[in-house]
């Protein structure tokens, strides 16, 4: 058996671990540094090294990193060990205050942008701790943050924090304003729910567009889909149940709360669900989870698929990022409350979070943008790629009544004023029906449901985080100003303006219907649909003044952003282009070709036969399948040419310009080349088709 509570968090130097082990006043200062975020004084640097390689050498460890997230959505460790040699020729395990608060990676290896000058390779990462250091794989790995010289960003996590620090401010302003005086720090909360495939290891080395680019670029529909609905919450199979274990475990052993686990929708897609924490540790957590995910799977003799669409006909996957606000006294800002004043305080920042989502709709899209999450947003798969919120009807029922001042059914208090009135209580559960809808509020929270499987969830919670704080921020200048007295009145006829001017963003239907789309012009949002629509969102002067006024993103950072995920929309397209040309002559028409071979061969003595015999036949099967196989072989054989003839062309003035051809060029040609093959594919007999089928890759394992 396994013991949960001694396994969970033994790999973590959590706050437990280091009230244990610090001399009490490190201990304290320390504490102190995490809540003000100022310098670490090198004494307790030193002191907290100390215990945490003692700590780590227990654990195994010998060697430490500085891990941090860079601009590739991925984590990225070098490892240096512990090892000191002494003239004597013995080594003993060291570790100063120094390497633990700062490191110096050759930056030169991970995308900047433009932002590092290429004589100044080299970027530093200073240690965050706010976040807890982890053993993984005997090494002591440090969440840090990762910055150019000249103290620009170029990872993920700064950006993050100093998001986390900016919604705090504004947020205190309101509950101050609200007459809270205990508590001390607002913080944002995230549970990022993680959508997976697992598909047999042996199947997948056989598939080199897998194996390239995590995704099938060809592959007939299988005889059976989804469309039995049997996987969701079915039964789940002995090896998938082995690696959940194993999964489980190794995740609880490094404090991530992993709590629940379930087939998805799709055959061979599967869920995990953590329990959720701050939002800067909830970041570096999915990232663990991810990596530990293919570490495990590879252990199974599986292969673990994070891209957002591996299969085309079958469910792409996401993560479901719930977000909501909490403060240091353990309330959730986003729960309705039980008064009239708790109320108040929760449609302000309900009316918030609308208003923002609206104002900043592009960049919520932006945020999520990639080659990957294309396929959902904006393919035929919800969420749709135009950002809304989704509220329910009970909700949009009271904030109807509070814009037009009318009495909400069975509240015999006359009308809804804000203050005053009680909201009805809000059934978490009726609020989740709507799957289809981008941003929903689910009770107590949002669940941001764009964003895609494979992305870090720091630039989406960023964003969220700095759009609240903005709205919040301006919410506090406007009641700071009410007289006294006033108060209430100026909330109401700012939670009243708030609903009538952004009301449009909220849609509570069927978010996947053409229907939708067309009322959302009316609305005037937007609909980005790809990528290429979305990035320039990085470079609108709204977007540029919004993180630039809250010291998230200087516009430097904002442009650097925007060229590293273009280039890389652009790399994906590429290389996916190519393995698509690569397959089709060297395993696709060879392997038709052998088979229209063996069907010429047996053709003739079939006919010779039949002349003899003087036989009249229906359907010659081999004379038709010869016949439509030959015909496709030449039309893919004219597709491919024509793709490989787009794909070389590199003259282009910038990626903007590189990235709108491979949309509108470059992508109808690869889904031509496609459908010729896929449909070649379900005319060749089983036994020539050079690598496993859809019905092999979902229902093997
Ligand atoms: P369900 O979606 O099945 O109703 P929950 O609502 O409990 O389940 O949780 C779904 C996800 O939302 C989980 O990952 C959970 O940790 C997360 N979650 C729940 N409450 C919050 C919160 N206040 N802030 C952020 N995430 C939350
Ligand atoms: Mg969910």
């Amino acid at each position: 058996m396994t013991n949960v509570p001694e396994m969970f968090g033994s790999m973590v130097f959590n706050d437990a671990v280091m009230q244990e082990r610090l001399p009490k006043e490190t201990y304290r200062s320390l504490h102190k540094t995490m809540e003000t975020g100022n310098e670490l004084d090198i004494n307790v640097a030193n002191a907290v090294a100390a215990a945490m390689k003692d700590w780590a050498v227990e654990k195994g460890a010998t060697h430490f990193t500085h891990w941090f997230q860079p601009m590739t959505g991925r984590t990225a460790e070098k490892h240096d060990s512990f090892i000191s040699p002494q003239p004597d020729g013995r080594a003993i395990m060291e570790f100063s205050g120094k390497e633990l608060i700062k490191g110096e990676p050759d930056a030169s290896s991970f995308p900047s942008g433009g932002l590092r000058a290429t004589f100044e390779a080299r970027g530093y990462t200073a240690w965050d701790p706010t976040s807890f250091a982890f053993v993984k794989d005997g090494v002591l790995c440090i969440p840090t943050a990762f910055c150019s010289y000249g103290g620009e960003a170029l990872d993920k996590k700064t950006p993050l924090l100093r998001s986390m620090e900016e919604i705090n401010t504004q947020a205190m302003r309101i509950l101050r304003l609200f007459g809270n005086k205990d508590v001390k720090h607002v913080w944002t909360t995230v549970g990022a729910e993680q959508e997976y495939f697992l598909i047999d290891r042996k199947l997948r080395d056989r598939r080199r567009d897998l194996i390239f680019c995590g995704r099938t670029l060809f592959g007939a529909s299988a005889p059976k889909g989804q469309e039995m609905d049997d996987h969701y919450f079915g039964a789940i199979k002995p090896r998938i149940s082995a690696f959940m274990k194993e999964l489980n475990e190794e995740l609880w052993k490094l404090g991530v709360y992993a709590r629940t686990e379930h087939n998805e929708a799709a055959p061979a897609q599967h869920e995990l669900a953590p329990i959720y924490t701050t939002t800067n540790l909830a970041c570096d957590q999915n990232q663990v989870t991810m990596e530990i995910m293919k570490n495990v799977a590879a252990k199974h003799g599986m292969v673990c698929l994070l891209h957002e669409k591996p299969f085309e006909g079958v469910n792409g996957s996401g993560k479901h990022n719930n977000w909501s606000i909490s403060t240091d006294t353990g309330v959730n800002l986003l729960e309705p409350g039980k008064s009239p004043h708790e109320n108040a305080q929760f449609l302000l920042f309900l009316a918030a979070m609308i208003k923002g989502i609206d104002e900043y709709q592009e960049i919520m899209r932006a945020c999520v943008a990639s080659a990957g999450n294309d396929h959902r947003l904006g393919g035929a798969e919800a969420p749709p790629a135009i950002v809304s919120v989704f509220v329910g009807d009970d909700l949009a029922e009271v904030l109807s009544c509070i814009e037009e001042g009318k009495p909400y059914k069975g509240d015999r208090s006359g009308r809804m004023e804000i203050g005053v009135s009680v909201l009805p209580s809000i059934p978490k559960d009726s609020t989740d029906r709507n799957r289809t809808s981008p941003f929903a509020f689910t009770g107590n929270k949002f669940e941001y449901r764009s964003v895609g499987s494979s992305q870090s969830i720091a630039g989406a919670n960023t964003v969220l985080n700095t759009i609240m704080a903005e709205e919040l921020g301006q919410f506090a200048d406007e009641l700071e100003k009410a007289k006294k007295g006033d108060f209430n009145k100026v909330l109401n006829d700012l939670i009243k303006r708030t609903i009538k001017e952004h009301k449009r963003i909220i849609f509570n239907g069927d978010g996947y219907s053409e229907v939708w789309e067309e009322e959302a012009r009316r609305r005037g949002l937007a609909n980005l649909k790809t990528t290429v629509d979305a990035l320039p969102a990085f470079l609108m002067e709204k977007n540029i003044k919004l993180f630039a006024d809250h010291g998230i993103y200087t516009e430097k950072e904002m442009r650097s952003r925007y060229a590293i995920l273009l280039d890389t929309y652009n790399k994906i397209i590429n290389i996916e282009a190519h393995t698509m040309i690569d397959m089709t002559r060297k395993e696709i028409l060879p392997a038709v070709s052998r088979y229209n071979g063996e069907l010429t061969q047996t053709l003739e003595s079939k006919m010779a036969a039949a002349d003899r015999l003087g036989t009249d036949i229906a359907h010659n099967m081999e004379e038709e399948t010869l016949a439509t196989l030959s015909e496709l072989c030449d039309r893919a054989m004219t597709e491919v040419v024509m793709l490989e003839t787009l794909a070389a062309k590199t003259d282009f003035s910038d990626d903007l310009e590189r990235g709108t051809y491979y949309r509108d060029r470059v992508i109808p040609a690869m889904n031509a080349l496609r459908a010729t093959c896929d449909n070649m594919e379900s005319l060749t007999a089983r036994r020539f088709w050079p690598f496993p089928q859809y019905g092999d890759l979902l229902f093997h394992i």
